[in-house]
């Protein structure tokens, strides 16, 4: 079955530009031009993805993203932003309200064609986490179990999107190791770009404020990048 992406933006030139892409690359879409019509679809279809303009007639981008993750059955709906230049801080909040990437207008169609994928093979790669690694992480009061997508610290549930998942898997993985930026987003998120550093930075910051006194576990190495701790173990 073909993934299907939801489109949120009210701009019928892009709306035009990132169907079509997506659809030559196999991708199912639907286009919703504001917010409101977008929680009205979200009523009774499940996407894979949305593409969420920040910029939206109504409710825009942030707050729509604010309230879906309010919703426990939505709220693990992978979510990427396209932003504007102007709007560098904006984009950060996104970032911190839950979404997983972003894109910056103007964007090349490819480049959003390829995240697109590469967010939702990680999203599939965890619904059906047996084909990677499928044993259970632990390290002190973290617990990690890939196959049920299931996190704790002491004993307490964690609610992680997809992507920071996925992140915190892979640094228990290789507990002990600093892991760079680079090397994170080509694990996590399945693409190197540079200049996208700073995303990682993002999620590693929202990881830790979830797992609460358990974040000291993810060091920071200067100039480098992550490690979690051996320690833990
Ligand atoms: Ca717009």
């Amino acid at each position: 079955m073909s993934p299907r992406v939801l489109i949120v933006e009210d701009e019928p030139d892009i709306v035009d530009v990132v169907s079509y892409n997506l659809r030559q690359a196999g991708v199912d879409v639907d286009c919703v031009g504001d917010g409101n019509s977008a929680l009205k679809h979200l009523e009774t279809h499940r996407p894979d993805l949305i593409i969420l303009d920040l910029m939206l007639p109504g409710i825009d981008g942030l707050e729509f993203c604010r309230l879906l993750k309010q919703r426990p059955e939505q709220r693990d709906i992978p979510i990427m932003m396209l932003t504007a230049k102007a709007e560098e801080v904006d984009r950060i909040v996104g970032l911190e309200l839950g979404a997983d990437d972003y894109v910056t207008k103007p964007f090349s169609p490819r480049e959003l064609v390829l995240r697109v994928k590469a967010i939702l093979r990680r999203a599939d790669g965890l619904s059906q986490a047996g084909a990677g690694n499928p044993s259970r992480l632990s390290a002190g009061p973290i617990a990690l179990d890939p196959q049920s997508h299931h996190a704790s610290v002491d004993g307490a549930d964690l609610t992680l999107t997809a992507t920071e998942f996925k992140l915190l898997q892979t640094l228990m993985e290789r507990r002990g190791r600093v892991q760079s930026r680079e090397e994170l987003l080509n694990v996590v998120w399945g693409y190197q770009y540079a200049g996208y550093g700073r995303t990682v930075d993002t999620h590693v910051r929202r990881l830790r404020e979830k797992l609460g006194t358990a974040h000291e576990l993810v060091e920071t190495v200067r100039g480098v990048g992550y490690r979690f701790r051996r320690d833990g173990a």
